[in-house]
């Protein structure tokens, strides 16, 4: 099956998507790589247990996004093609969001930035830190520097369709509209930042939020958004702003029948804001004049960002390597095929 690429109309929504490497567990367990990228924008998925030989499978499933990167890229790279196209446009009055979105254990917070401090990363190399370092050197440009504009942080998460402020102690956050239709997320901690090193320092205040009194650092976030935004003021008024949303997991609960009341609904909501997440994007980038943001609490606090001219978004699919985890895959690449 060939695989073209169709042209775009416009380049408001880039969707691309990202292998990472097997891990230490799965290869111990000797699971198998099924997934290849041919080429720059194109991931095929090898169903089939066997090889015929090196380079031959049995059965493939193919997809084409805007860049499929494998899992010798850099987060860098991805920043490249993602991100760093569309941290100009919040300068120019622009909404921006980048989304990382896939099952538990893909990447998704690896490729963001977000692992807690004296985990086996660092949140310096994410996707986090690298648009902070791009919006303090264009705050210096020179078309720009004239604007006057202030730097702010925030860092909420949402769980069981509720807002908790990562920057005050998960103090529990009401959403509501204002009179110009715009939704607030009430009391939200807006901390200054004028540095790379402030914009890491609220990363990782808020990420130790994220995870104290969790037993395990997965098994909470992957069960959230963690939604955070770079906003650039103006004399007080908001300029433009850039939300980097870490998404909950995709992943279906396999054992349902097993799972227990809370992780049900859990599982349901998590569901519902993902669907709601997929018809907004695809809204924004159809130019409907209609967008079910109200469907969630993830779309109605992103509302600004998929609704009106100057809003652009990019997602980023991150997907394990392995056999085992194949069915998850196959679904986080239809999810996002969908979205572009
Ligand atoms: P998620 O947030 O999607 O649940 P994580 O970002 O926590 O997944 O990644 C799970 C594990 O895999 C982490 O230990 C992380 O360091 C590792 N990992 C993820 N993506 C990559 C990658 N591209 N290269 C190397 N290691 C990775
Ligand atoms: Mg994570």
């Amino acid at each position: 099956k060939v695989c073209s690429r169709e042209p775009r109309e416009d380049h408001r929504i880039c969707v691309c998507v990202r292998k990472r490497p097997l891990n230490q567990r799965e290869t111990t367990l000797k699971d198998l790589d099924i997934i290849t990228i041919p080429s720059d924008n194109v991931v095929m998925v090898h169903e089939s247990k066997q090889k015929v030989d090196l380079t031959r499978y049995l059965e493939n499933q193919t997809f084409c996004f805007d860049h499929a990167f494998d899992d010798t890229a850099s987060t860098e790279l991805v920043y490249q093609f993602t991100a760093q196209p569309l941290v100009e446009s919040i300068f120019r009055k622009g909404m921006a969001t980048c989304f990382a979105y896939g099952q538990t254990g893909s990447g998704k917070t690896h490729t963001m930035g977000g692992a807690f401090s004296g985990g086996d990363q660092d949140c310096s190399k994410g996707i986090y830190a690298l648009v902070a370092q791009d919006v303090f050197l264009l705050l210096k440009a020179r078309a720009y520097e004239k604007l006057d504009l202030k730097v702010y942080g925030t860092f909420f998460e949402i769980y069981g369709g509720k807002v908790y402020d990562l920057l005050n102690w998960k103090k529990k956050l009401q959403v509501l509209e204002d009179g110009n239709q715009q939704m607030q997320v009430v009391g939200l901690q807006e901390q200054e930042v004028c540095s790379v090193e402030d914009v890491l320092n609220l990363v990782e205040l808020g990420n130790s939020c994220r995870t104290s009194g969790q037993t395990s650092v997965n098994a909470h976030s992957s069960r959230s958004h963690a939604v955070f935004q770079i906003i650039l003021k103006s004399g007080g008024k908001l300029h433009g702003k850039f939300s980097l949303v870490d998404l909950a997991g995709n992943e279906r609960g396999a054992d349902t029948a097993k799972a227990n009341r809370k992780r049900q609904l859990e599982g349901a909501e998590i569901n519902k804001s993902l669907l709601a997440l997929k018809e907004c994007i695809r809204a924004l980038g159809q130019n409907k004049s209609h967008t079910p943001f109200r469907a969630s609490k993830l779309t109605q606090v992103l509302r600004d960002s998929f609704i009106g001219q100057n809003s652009s978004t990019c997602m980023i699919a991150t997907i394990s390597p392995g056999m085992a985890s194949c069915e998850n895959t196959l679904n986080t690449l239809r999810y996002a095929n969908r979205v572009k």
